[in-house]
């Protein structure tokens, strides 16, 4: 039941909602994406804030009694999972999957982890069909933007593993 800081970093893999270059967290829904839920119930004029380019994120607790995040019985902190799937999915034309780096507080799950700190450190080359918007240069245009590398498959997973503890089997 515990909250520990790690020693080191710790890698994973997660996605985004993509747009103009920045990097969403948000849920996708019948093929929408939609960014900040939890944020849009209680604050439904707030614009949903963007990963930041040139800083470290912080986890917020959007909760209605905020906490610092993240807490084991909530589902605060930046999510995610230690494995790259071997098929990323891509349920929006918006949907980006990349590496991230994270530190601090951690409270880890059985297919990932919540973390207290963040950041990106790669994208996955990869796009959805569908994707018609940003002239099919969605995730480039983000990995422009956040000033990060867009990689294939292995190259992502290799390269995340020299970022921090990697613990996919
Ligand atoms: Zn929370």
């Amino acid at each position: 039941m515990s909250v520990e800081p790690v020693a080191q970093p710790l890698v994973g893999f997660r996605r985004w909602g993509c747009r103009r270059g920045a990097l969403y967290s948000g849920i996708f829904v019948a093929g929408r994406f939609v960014p900040n839920p939890a944020l849009g119930m209680i604050a439904p004029r707030v614009k949903p804030v963007p990963w930041p380019r040139s800083e470290d994120r912080v986890a917020k607790c959007f909760a209605l009694r905020g906490h610092d995040a993240p807490q084991r019985d909530c589902n605060c902190g930046f999510s995610a999972y230690y494995e790259l799937p071997e098929e990323p999915d891509l349920p929006a034309p918006e949907a980006v999957w990349g590496a991230i780096v994270a530190w601090g507080l951690i409270v880890e799950c059985e297919r990932g982890f919540r973390a207290q700190f963040a950041r990106p450190i790669a994208l996955l080359d990869r796009r959805n069909p569908d994707d018609l918007g940003e002239r099919g240069r969605r995730v480039a245009t983000a990995a422009e933007a956040y000033a990060i590398p867009l990689l294939e498959h292995a190259e992502l997973v290799a390269y995340a593993a020299w970022h921090g503890e990697l613990r996919a089997a």
